[in-house]
This record gives C-alpha cells, structure tokens and sequence, in this order.
C-alpha cells in the first residue's frame, strides 16, 4: 500500500471553561489515527486547537472581572497544556484569537466568497443561543428552550451580513450521498442529507460590533460588523496552513502541501457540531472554490455517573482530564476512552469504570503478562532468548531490537502448538488498519488485546515451569521446547509493544524496553503497570499515582 498524506483535525473548542473528558475523548481518538498512520509510514498533520473569539468567553470573563484577552489566555494555555497530560501528538495548535496566521486566513475566506456573490447584508430577526452560537427557529426550540442546552433562546433582530447556504443544497447533496465527501457513522451521513433535504436557509455570517461587544474579527471593508463566531472557528482548519499568506498565494506551501494536495483531510467532530462541519464549512469552501474536507468522523457524547457533564466543576472533579491524568496516568485514562467507548452511541464514565478497565487489562492482563514472561526468560534463561518472527515493521519500534532475525512471519520458527497465538498476531495488523479505516477504536483496541489474551492463554498451556524442570531432570527435548515457547511469547510481547502504540504510547515505550533484547539479553523484570489501589470515588483527593519512569 502506497504511502499517503493525511491532514487530521480536531475541533477547537471555546475557552469559557476548563476541558472535560469530552475534550479527552475527541484528542484522544485523532491522535489515535495520527499515530496509526505514522506507524505504518503515512506522512500525517495533526491539527488542533482554542477557538477563543465567542461571546461566551466574553461574557465569562466579565462574570470573573477579567479581561477578555486575560481569560482566554489562561483557558487556552490548559486546553493546550493537555497534550503533555494525554499524551497527544499534535503538530500545530492555533488560537483563533491571537495567532498571525488566522485573521488573514478568515479575511481571504471572506473576500473568496464575497466574490462569488455569497455574501449580502439583510435584516434579521431569530432567536439565538449564545451557548451554542447560533440561531435557532422555533420548531427546533423546546418551549423557547436550547435544545442542546436547554436554557432560553434569545430574541435578537439587526442587519447582518448572510451567507447564501441556500444556493449549495444540490451540490452538498450530492457530495455527501456519494462518498465524495465521506461522513462516518451512516446514521449521522443520513441526518446530514435528511437536513439538507429539508431545506438550507442562508445563515446569519456577522454580529453586530454592539452585540459581540467588539472581541472578533470585524468583517472586511464594514466595521460595524464583526465576523460570526463559527465562520471564524470552521476557518481554523486552513487559517493553519496558512491560507491567508500572501495576496497572491505565495507562502501557502503548507496549505498546498496539507490540503490541496492532501490524499485525505479528516475532521473529528462531536455529535454537536455535526451541521457546522457537514453543511455549513463545505459550503464555505465551494463558494470559497476550495477543495472539501474527504471525511468527517463524529463521535457522540460521553455522560459521567449517568448526568451530562458538567463544565463549571471544582479542581478534583471526576471529569477534569487532568486531574484524571495525573492521578491514575495518560494510559489509564486513554485506555478507558478508546477500550470501552463505542463508535456509536453515548457512554457512561465513571472514576470506578476507569480504574477497573485500567486494572483488568493493563495491570492484570499485560502487566501480568510482561513481567511473566521475562521473569521465565530470567529464571531459565539468564534472560537470552530468541524471539520468533514478527510481522514486518516490528522491530522498527522496539528499543535495541535488531537481533538479526529476518522480519516477516512466513519463517517457519514458531512452534507447532502455537498457531492460535501466530495467527492472532499476524492478522492484527490489518485488523487495526481496518478498524480504524471506520473510526472503530474500540474495535482496533480489542484486536491488539487479543494478541494478551492469547499469550496468556499460551502461558498457562505450555506451562514453561515444567518444561524446565524436565530439562534440569536431563530431558534435552524439554529443553528446546522451552526455547520454543520463550521464542514465542517474547515475541508475542514485542508484537504488543508496536500494535498498541497507537493507542497507549508510554505503555507501549514501557513494554518495548522490558521486552527487548539489550546486549544480548533481556532487563530484569520490572512492572509496566502496577494496579491501582485503594482508590474510591471522585471524592478522592488525586494520588500522586505515577507509572515507573523508563530508564
Ligand atoms: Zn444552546
């Protein structure tokens, strides 16, 4: 398979309050597909970010009595300091209220579809929600009530600038029903076309400076306007390559690079924001006379202890990513998010959920597996063993791995009894491509645990202990088969080490150290995860609880 040049995004989220595992859940999955795809030699972009330019950030740093610019400075910051607590490989993090490259970014957006004739001024009148930016008409208000957040919707009437949404129904519709513009799961693909087929209305593509209380980007050439919130977010995703360098398109290299000449450019996206992403930035983009986005991925909505998350909670609250983070680990944390969220359909977090998943497979299943087999590989083999051959591509990702051995499965060095466990590991691969091919991250975590599960179960047959002492009682034969199997199942564990690294990468680091060969032999054993004890409750204060750092 030929390499290819993906661009992938995150959304960016406004800064009125602090992350919640929601935000952990969407970073989580795109770096999942970043890291995959490094992995199997794609060139990748990771794109992510603070849209800091909302009227909820003004009206909450007022509800502080700070400064607009102090508050989401101090928001951004945590938002951003969480690739170091997740674990995240982003490559690019943009503000939309303070980096060089946005607003010339939004203005060329701006100038390109003005100049297709898209945008006109017109007096409006609707009701809107300033908690989700956007108007709403009165069929898809309860009561007056937000849907999303049921708080009142409110009556706001002045001249705006429009954006002629209506004049791209039929080409969205096209797009979208043919795969061209690819929208993963189907159900959310068939809410897109069933609103697209139930009309587009031209929408509402400024503020009034009075009403955003002048924090934006004021439209171009009418400085009474100020650019409406989402046009200005949505534009993030090429603001970043620098689209807006260079009236004459010099300095794009990056925008050509990542999306014009990208083989995919992929959103994540929540459930929310679905219509922003599906409708509205396309059509920004055909007016603009840009290419489209080729797949948006939209996961649902995680609750905590059965209740919608709460943004406004206290610093050791069960759903702050960071202080989930700190206290139980990256791994755990990411492990939860990507081995028990399913691709469709909201999901329950709890600290309790968390630490039980964490225990089970990381401490139990894995840990317990690693320090098994190297201590067998200590106890019988001062800690030289050979491993068995590993699919191509393994070795790449172990520390001091280069032990000679051809890669490859084909070569016939695995013993007779261990099909099961080579056939597992041989197929996972292409089961985690495909996995992830369809946004299934639960799916390609469980494919690389198959490979655990089926080492442990290869333990418990082969039982090595008596393998070794039948060999001490003169039994040769007894001997090479131990070799055998301690072949396979450090093998095994090395296989684990480069397939999860996508989805646990200090994990992975921890298991690829244990398990490979360092100057001819194996390190002592040591554990790559110790349980989590003793932990009840969010109403915990957090445990400094720290994995073993790697020497
Ligand atoms: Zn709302």
């Amino acid at each position: 398979m030929t390499a290819q040049r993906i661009y992938l995004s995150t959304t960016i989220p406004y800064v009125n309050s602090r992350a919640h595992i929601g935000h952990a859940l969407e970073l989580v999955q795109a770096d999942v597909l970043a890291r995959h795809h490094r992995r199997i030699g794609d060139e990748v972009r990771l794109q992510s970010g603070t849209d800091d330019n909302s009227l909820k950030n003004v009206l909450a740093a007022e509800a502080e009595g700070i400064s607009t610019r102090e508050l989401v400075n101090r928001n951004a910051s945590a938002f951003a300091g969480l690739r170091e607590h997740l674990s995240l490989s982003f490559d690019d993090f943009i503000r939309t209220s303070s980096d060089p490259r946005h607003r010339p970014g939004v203005e060329r957006l701006w100038h390109a579809c003005q100049a297709n004739g898209d945008l006109y001024r017109k007096t409006y009148e609707g009701r809107y929600c300033i908690g989700c930016e956007q108007f709403y008409t009165d069929d898809e208000l309860a009561d007056g009530n937000c849907p999303e957040h049921g708080t009142p919707a409110q009556q706001v009437a002045e001249e705006n600038w429009f954006f002629r949404l209506s004049r791209y129904a039929g080409q969205l519709h096209d797009l979208i029903s043919s795969g061209q513009l690819r929208i993963e799961p189907a159900s959310r693909r068939n809410e897109v076309l069933g609103f697209i087929a139930g009309g587009l209305e031209d929408f509402s593509a400024s503020r009034s400076v009075a009403r955003a209380r002048g924090w934006g980007i004021a439209v171009p050439g009418d400085p009474s306007q100020v650019i409406y919130v989402w046009w200005d977010a949505l534009g993030n995703y090429v603001t970043s390559l620098n689209f807006g360098a260079g009236r004459d398109g010099a300095d794009r290299a990056d925008y050509e690079r990542w999306w014009t000449d990208a083989d995919r450019r992929v959103h994540v996206v929540g459930k929310g924001v679905l219509r922003f992403h599906a409708v509205y930035w396309p059509a920004i983009l055909l007016s603009a006379g840009q290419p489209l986005p080729t797949e948006i991925f939209v996961h649902d909505y995680l609750t905590a202890n059965g209740r919608k998350i709460s943004k406004s909670a206290g610093p050791l609250d069960s759903t702050d990513p960071v202080a989930l983070a700190t206290t139980y680990g990256a791994d755990a944390l990411r492990w939860w998010l990507l081995r028990d969220v399913p691709r469709v359909g909201d999901a329950d977090f709890s600290v309790e959920k968390l630490i039980a998943r964490a225990n089970t497979d990381l401490a139990n299943g894995l840990g317990n597996l690693i320090n098994r087999v190297v201590s067998l590989a200590h106890s019988y083999r001062n800690g030289v063993v050979r491993p068995c051959s590993r699919p191509q591509g393994t070795s790449r990702w172990l520390a001091n791995a280069a032990d000679g051995r051809p890669a490859g499965l084909p070569a016939d060095d695995w013993p007779a009894d261990a099909t099961t466990l080579r056939a597992t590991i041989a197929s996972t691969p292409a089961s985690v491509r495909a996995a992830l091919a369809r946004f299934d991250f639960r799916a390609g975590a469980s494919s690389v645990w198959e490979i655990v599960e089926q080492a442990n179960r290869y333990v418990e047959a082969t039982e090595p202990w008596h393998l070794a002492r039948a060999e001490r009682a003169g039994d040769a034969a007894a001997g090479q088969r131990l070799d055998q199997v301690l072949g396979a199942l450090v093998a095994a564990c090395q296989v684990v080490a480069a397939e999860i690294w996508p989805f646990l990468p200090d994990l992975a680091a921890r298991v690829a150290v244990a398990c490979s060969d360092c100057g001819g032999k194996l390190p002592k054993p040591r554990p790559v995860f110790p349980r989590i004890e003793g932990v009840s409750g969010p109403a915990t204060p957090p445990r400094q609880y720290r994995p073993a750092a790697v020497a």
